[in-house]
């Protein structure tokens, strides 16, 4: 039998999420290791585009005991910003964390904990925390094989300029928060952007004087629970509303965007050769995103009015532009279409926990991370507790909870022994 080396706990992923539990364990020094793939914040370091820059406020930026004390609480850091306040995180704890240590496989211990295969040696765990983020394997749909290869195709994860696209246009597709920001990036650069719109919400930034964040935060929205919200399936599947922290932050109104020359299309439907299908959804999908960016002003201004806050007013919303025809079909080499841009998101991939702690459809089961399977957890994603969870807001608050957790089990497992 192979040697395992054991540990208390075992943190798999050392980005925010893991570091974060790893703080609160040091803290009451409990034994434990974190096994990360690359090196810790590898995502923030090396998955972002140049440009890229939070579209959360540096005051969201809340790691544990390390909340952000810079100058601009109200700006969005970029990329080397970000890293330098999480390296800066890290410094203050002397996190245990192997790096470039890749966990191969996790299984039951016959006997109770966990064995957790590595790159780097195996070892047992009592409890083992899931802290990998969601973003392992890039979505790109099956048709786009279909589609020409001397178009370039690229994904939003491997995106860092233009100039890596070939002269030409380029489609991106997606209209989440990193669609409409390469869209933006690729536009303010001078390239033609042709963008295919989906179904995601968008979300005013300052309005009545202040940053759309503030005023929700404000009105108790990022304290709501998964099991306070009225609708969670829809709250965990939507896509993020879109805007943007570049240049100070701004709204982006597609429609804006139309105007000064970026091409609009409804949904991707499939590909062949240097044909790119449409739904007829442009029209819709536009105005679906600009009635959750109106509702969220609604929201606002009640609350506004509710407790008689004086606040700027602020002119209505109006449509700047309305596609005249919805258009389904584009051949790319007519439209001098050279390189696509998929921006629709990304899979978690669990296929190395072999663990009874996922539903058909291959998704976690916890409550607030805490699993049926004793001693084992996830942290880091999206409205497992809040809608901070999958963000550097409501991650301190995930990690002390599931470290009460880890302790609590802890303490029992030696009180059963003594
Ligand atoms: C484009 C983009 C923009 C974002 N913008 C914001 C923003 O403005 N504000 C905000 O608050 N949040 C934002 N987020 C969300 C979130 O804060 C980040 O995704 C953050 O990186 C999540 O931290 P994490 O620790 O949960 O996951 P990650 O940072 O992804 O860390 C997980 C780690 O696990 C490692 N790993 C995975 N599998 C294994 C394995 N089998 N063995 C060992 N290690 C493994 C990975 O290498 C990785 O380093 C954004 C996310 C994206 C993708």
């Amino acid at each position: 039998m192979t040697h395992r080396e054991h540990k208390s706990v075992v943190i798999v992923g050392g980005g925010q999420a893991g570091l974060s539990v790893s703080y609160y364990l040091c803290q009451q020094g409990l034994d434990h290791v974190i096994l990360e793939r690359h090196a810790k914040f590898h995502s923030w370091r090396n998955n972002r585009w140049d440009t890229f820059c939070l579209v959360t406020p540096n005051w969201q930026c809340r790691l544990p005991d390390f909340p952000y004390k810079g100058r601009d609480p109200h700006g969005f850091m970029v990329k080397d910003e970000i890293t330098d306040y999480l390296d800066a995180f890290a410094e203050t704890f002397n996190p245990p964390i192997v790096e470039y240590c890749e966990v191969t496989k996790i299984t039951p211990r016959p006997g109770g904990g966990y064995l957790v295969d590595s790159s780097q040696g195996n070892f047992t765990a009592d409890q083992v925390v899931i802290a990998t983020g969601g973003y392992d394997n890039p979505i790109v749909p099956p048709y786009a094989q279909n589609l020409d290869p001397s178009i370039q195709q690229m994904h939003s994860v491997d995106y860092r300029r233009p100039e890596q696209l070939p002269e030409g246009g380029t489609l991106i597709v997606g209209t989440g928060q990193s669609g409409v920001q390469l869209m933006e990036d690729m536009h303010l650069k001078g390239r033609k952007v042709h963008l295919a719109v989906g179904p995601a919400p968008r979300s005013p930034r300052v309005y009545r004087g202040r940053d759309a964040t503030d005023w929700l935060y404000e009105m108790g929205h990022y304290h709501m629970t998964i099991a306070e919200h009225p609708n969670p399936e829809h709250a965990i599947s939507k896509t993020n509303h879109y805007m943007t922290g570049r240049d100070g932050g701004h709204e982006i109104d597609l429609r804006k965007f139309a105007r000064d020359g970026v091409s609009l299309y409804g949904s991707v439907s499939g590909m062949h050769g240097s044909k790119v299908e449409f739904l007829p959804d442009l029209g819709t999908n536009l105005d679906d995103a600009d009635d959750s960016y109106v509702g969220i002003r609604n929201a606002i201004d009640a609350y506004i009015d509710k407790h008689d806050i004086t606040a700027p007013s602020e002119p209505p919303f109006e449509k700047v532009w309305q596609p005249a025809q919805e258009i389904t079909k584009v051949d790319c080499d007519r439209e001098g279409i050279t390189s696509i841009l998929w921006a629709i998101g990304f899979r978690p991939d669990y296929h190395w926990i072999d663990v009874d702690v996922f539903d058909a459809k291959g998704r976690p089961l916890y409550d607030r991370g805490v699993c049926q399977a004793d001693g084992f957890y996830f942290i880091g994603l999206g409205w497992l507790n809040t809608w901070g969870s999958g963000r550097f807001l409501g991650i301190d608050e995930d990690a002390q909870y599931l470290t009460n957790h880890i302790l609590a089990k802890t303490n029992s497992t030696l009180k059963a022994a003594s």
